[in-house]
């Protein structure tokens, strides 16, 4: 589909979001070809862990190899056994909700509130508060008789979510909380890094995310048992440094050296790209804000957004097209944009998953568009994007 654009010449092509290499990847990389170091062993891996684990103020963290097995161990160390229930963000990426079926558990789909479309706090305490019974330190779901053991929040977006009020509940409940975010390294709510606020945090590092390892992902956590065993857990669950002995069923989920060299140099790049995409951002909003029928994504008082994938809502009626009407539009004219994310609880994968009180997420999901932000888009690109957008307005009434 792209390739077609990228080759027909007269247009050059605007991708969605490409990856950024210009610090010290090649020199990295090279040292672990030059040493041998290639594998899942070696001193890149430990730097990456250190580096990772200074950023997001955690006493620890663990390199996996992708941001969906970090979600998968960070899920098991929090103690989410068969049959339990996780509350899962309906709006997100499906690798949360498919890490919590990796445990034999459910997801319980929570709604996204419509200002920043991060999880709904006023529908997740309802449905702890309603939906579930607790007692006696327990807390089990009313329509299911399942045992609800964590909150999962996703940070979509590069955007925080409201997470004081979710610790609230987690607190009185006693549930584990578990952060995804995947999305949103780099980002800050009230002042502290993303992925410091809940129990243990998983982190990805996927080819299209803010910084990347090609493919790769990150437990963070100050919980030092919680951390040994996801050492444990990733590596095999081997018991004993020289005998193959393992009293557990354990994951290959390292991270190899070679991936972690990347990564080790992509993080000393991060405070600069976000400053970037934050600037791409708000010439978006600048160029936008007054398009009738498009809303720019939002950031709350609460919160440092990474913006890492600028997004819009459209009023199909208002705007005079519907989303994906201008994603084939803007395709045209070699300008990849895309939807998101078709929401958890309308998803086949996910049959027999429970959702609360839904209705924002799918309107979100009908009417978003992300729009292109790779770190390296020039102003002559965004021009172009913000050109293509206005001319496709029904009126132009505003602009
Ligand atoms: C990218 C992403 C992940 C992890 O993806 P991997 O490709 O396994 O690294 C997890 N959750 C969300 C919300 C994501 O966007």
């Amino acid at each position: 589909m792209t390739l077609v654009s990228e080759q027909s010449g007269a247009t050059p092509f605007i991708p969605l979001c490409v990856p950024e290499f210009r610090g010290n990847e090649w020199s990295y990389v090279k040292a672990c070809l030059d040493t041998g170091w290639v594998s899942s062993v070696g001193s890149y891996v430990d730097r990456f862990e250190a580096a990772m684990a200074a950023r997001i103020g955690a006493r620890r963290a663990v390199a996996t190899v992708n941001g969906t097995s970090a979600l998968h161990v960070a899920l098991r160390v929090a103690g989410v056994e068969t049959d339990d229930e996780v509350v899962v963000s309906t709006l997100t990426f499906i690798a949360p909700a498919n890490a919590v079926r990796y445990c034999g558990a459910w997801p319980v789909f929570m709604d996204a509130e419509p200002k920043f479309w991060q999880m709904d706090m006023a529908k997740l305490a309802a449905f702890l508060a309603e939906g579930c019974s607790f007692s006696g330190g327990v807390l089990r779901n009313r329509t299911t008789g399942r045992l609800v053991k964590a909150l999962l929040p996703v940070h979509i977006l590069g955007h925080p979510v409201d997470m004081d009020p979710l610790l609230e509940l987690a607190r009185r409940y006693q549930l584990a909380v578990v952060e995804d975010a995947s999305e949103a390294l780099g980002a800050t709510y009230k002042g502290r890094p993303v992925g410091s606020h809940g129990d243990i945090a998983a982190f990805s590092f996927n080819g299209n995310k803010i910084i990347t390892t090609g493919g790769g992902g990150m437990i963070t956590t100050n919980n030092e048992a919680w951390a040994n065993k996801a050492k444990y857990l990733t590596t095999q669950a081997k018991d004993d440094p020289l005998e193959y002995c393992h009293h557990e069923i354990g994951y290959n989920y390292r991270l190899t050296n070679l991936a972690a060299a990347l990564g080790v140099a992509q993080l000393e790049e991060l405070d600069e790209y976000v400053a970037v995409k934050r600037r791409i951002a708000q010439r978006y909003i600048e160029a936008l804000g007054e398009v009738s029928g498009l809303t720019c994504m939002a950031e709350a008082p609460w919160a440092e957004s990474t913006s890492w994938m600028f997004t819009v809502r459209l009023d199909a009626a208002v705007f005079g097209m519907s989303s994906r009407a201008l994603l084939q539009h803007l395709q045209q004219q070699g300008i990849q944009t895309r939807p998101l994310w078709e929401p958890m609880h309308l998803s086949k994968s996910q049959t027999g998953a429970m959702a609360w009180q839904m209705g924002v997420a799918d309107e979100l999901y009908a009417d978003c568009l992300s729009l292109p932000c790779s770190v390296g888009l020039t102003e002559v690109q965004q021009e172009r994007v913000i050109t293509a957008l206005r001319a496709a307005t029904k009126t132009d009434r505003k602009v």
